[in-house]
């Protein structure tokens, strides 16, 4: 039986692999407008470092994380996320002594054991952008608004972003203590999930999407109205950038996000026509995670987009993503003929170097059957060399859309292709 790939993990293919293609590019022009720099980790890292920088609470920590012992009997995880191993490269590298804040992005593949389905797999792909080193609510808004810019320029329609604050280490205990009070009477009604996070993570009741855990939040004790004075002025200021670039927004306090690290402000972008797997992005601040693995207290914010549901939902938005399609040349030769294919092949190879996208078939096929694949490929010239053309010197060059054919020197025919 042929093997095939493991579940919650995708195939990319031609052309499908063009439009992905195309939207990386997008990201990394956009990042350099915005002045972030690349940054490649690796695909594994120490267990602990996720355990650490994640959260033992989490449930990427708990029940999603791909772990495995090396031959040295190492604990490693293939990176379920970007923000620890990006933290982790600040610190081991030094970059806390270059100029701060640093801007950082990365893309790539992420893993984590979920169960699949349609908007959640086990090796999906995110974009990420981290702004290390400042505590400016500027910062918070700059990677709102470049997920908002990169939405748009990608056409994707009806979106809805949630704002919140989750406070600070000193204004959430004080929350949480006032949301516990609140929910103990109804925890027996909790979904299971929810029970266990009770004590481990009481804000994450109030984003469960189940019917009795919501019903159980209503009128629960709202986050806002804990922050201190620094958390909710940082808060307002967010807002207030947010309005001056015209960004439509809710402020939601039932938004908690599933990672332990966040303070301060986190947010999240849905897109319509996703169903139930509907955030496209999410991030926040994390001013304490720098410090909880092992580097000096740093500031920071960060997002991570989605790649596979932002492809979802413009697909069902019936959006495409413009790919350049065709080739320059296609190389029609006499197959019959030894040197004249030689010949021809050697042309093909001196204009793929110049810069010129140039197919030309392998085996035995008719003129003919040659133009039908030149068709195929949307070639925008068809160069006849056959034998007669290789003992002359020259080439028939045709141009496929207005059907025009003309005779020019071998010699020339790269230079004609690179001008036309
Ligand atoms: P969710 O609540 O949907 O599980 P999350 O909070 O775990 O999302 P993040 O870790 O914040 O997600 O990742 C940011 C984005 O990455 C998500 O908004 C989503 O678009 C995408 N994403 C996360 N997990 C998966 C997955 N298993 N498959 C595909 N995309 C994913
Ligand atoms: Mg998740």
């Amino acid at each position: 039986m042929a093997i095939q790939r493991p579940r919650g993990v995708n195939d990319l293919l031609p052309p499908f692999s063009g439009k992905w293609r195309a939207v990386e590019a997008l990201f990394h022009e956009m990042c350099a407008e915005y002045g972030f720099k690349e940054i490649r980790t690796p695909l594994f890292e120490d267990t602990d470092l996720f355990k650490r920088g994640v959260g033992e609470n989490t449930d990427i920590v708990q029940k999603e994380m791909y772990t495995f012992e090396d031959q040295g009997q190492r604990s490693l995880t293939l990176r379920p996320e970007f923000t620890a191993s990006l933290c982790r490269a600040y610190i081991e590298n030094k970059m806390h002594g270059l100029p701060q804040p640093q801007k950082l992005y990365c893309l790539g593949p992420l893993f984590r054991y979920e169960r699949p389905q349609a908007g959640r797999f086990r090796q999906f792909h995110q974009f990420d952008i981290e702004i290390i080193g400042t505590i400016s609510p500027l910062a918070d808004a700059e990677c709102i608004v470049f997920c908002w810019d990169f939405y748009n320029r990608l056409n994707l329609r009806d979106l809805t972003l949630r704002l919140n604050s989750v406070g600070c280490p000193a204004c959430r205990s004080v929350y949480r203590l006032a949301l516990q009070e609140y929910l103990r009477p109804a925890i027996a009604k909790l979904c299971p999930n929810c029970q266990g996070r009770f004590e481990r993570a009481p804000l994450r009741i109030l984003d469960c999407k189940c019917e009795i855990c919501r019903a159980a939040a209503i009128g629960a004790p709202a986050i806002v109205d804990y922050l201190c004075a620094e958390c909710s002025e940082h808060y307002h200021m967010v807002q207030e950038i947010l309005q001056a670039c015209a960004i439509p927004y809710t402020a939601d306090s039932s938004l908690a996000r599933g990672l332990d690290y966040y303070t301060k402000t986190v947010f999240e972008i849905c897109a319509l026509g996703l169903g139930a797997q509907n955030a496209v992005c999410g991030g926040g601040r994390y001013d304490g995670l720098i410090e909880i693995i092992g580097g000096a207290p740093t500031p920071a914010m960060g997002v991570a987009l989605g790649m596979e549901r932002m492809l979802t939902a413009l697909a069902a938005q019936n959006e495409d993503i413009d790919v350049e399609e065709g080739i320059d040349a296609f190389i029609a030769t006499d197959f019959n003929d030894a040197s004249t294919v030689l010949a021809a092949f050697a042309l093909a190879s001196s204009l793929r170097s110049s810069g010129v996208l140039t197919a030309m078939d392998y085996e035995v096929k008719s003129l003919k059957s040659q133009l039908k694949t030149a068709n195929r490929l949307q070639a925008a010239y068809v160069v006849i060399l056959g034998r007669p053309e290789v003992s002359a010197g020259i080439a028939q060059i045709k141009n496929m859309v207005s059907g025009e054919q003309s005779e020019i020197e071998l010699k020339q025919v790269r230079r004609y292709l690179l001008e036309h």
